[in-house]
């Protein structure tokens, strides 16, 4: 069984070395991926090929709804992570099983997958892109995004789900 340690820290900020590639019908499960620190790409090219070669060039691990691709991987030497839902919800509780962690970190520029810098302009803790200059900070909407995230925790440490997002 994989834990979700949330307010712990430990996983935070910590390099695990995973790094993803998100397939087109899921960029914004990718996006989301990018607030909770995680280094994800999006596509170059359409076609599962160009998907497969990617993910080896970058070393990168696929993650897809595309059943095909998805058993296609492994015979390329790439692993992938199956995503069964189409609602984020879903499919960010199908990530925390596979054991990423739901919490807010800002490291990733949401738009570009670049990285974050924190400038601290009037006291005020701010991220900016490091290759595309986007502005982050906390505002009402990370509110949101943190209830969002906490609502599924509750939801992973009450049912205690069988783990099954990881093939
Ligand atoms: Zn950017």
């Amino acid at each position: 069984m994989l834990s979700v340690s949330e307010e712990t820290g430990e996983e935070t900020g910590k390099d695990t070395g995973q790094r993803f590639l998100v397939d087109l019908m899921l960029m914004r499960l990718g996006r989301w991926l990018r607030l909770l620190g995680q280094d994800v790409a999006c596509p170059t090219g359409e076609r599962d090929e160009e998907l497969l070669c990617q993910a080896k060039e970058e070393r990168r691990t696929i993650i897809t709804r595309d059943k095909r691709l998805f058993l296609a991987a492994p015979g390329a030497g790439i692993s992938c992570l199956l995503i069964r839902s189409s609602n984020i919800y879903d499919q960010l509780l199908e990530m925390a099983k596979a054991g990423v962690p739901l919490r807010l970190d800002p490291q990733r520029c949401t738009v570009c997958n670049g990285r974050l810098q924190e400038v601290k302009t009037l006291g005020i803790d701010r991220w900016q892109c490091s290759a595309c200059k986007k502005l982050y900070w906390e505002g009402g909407h990370w509110q949101k995004m943190e209830n969002m995230l906490q609502s599924i925790r509750s939801q992973i440490e009450e049912n205690a789900l069988p783990s099954n997002s990881r093939r």
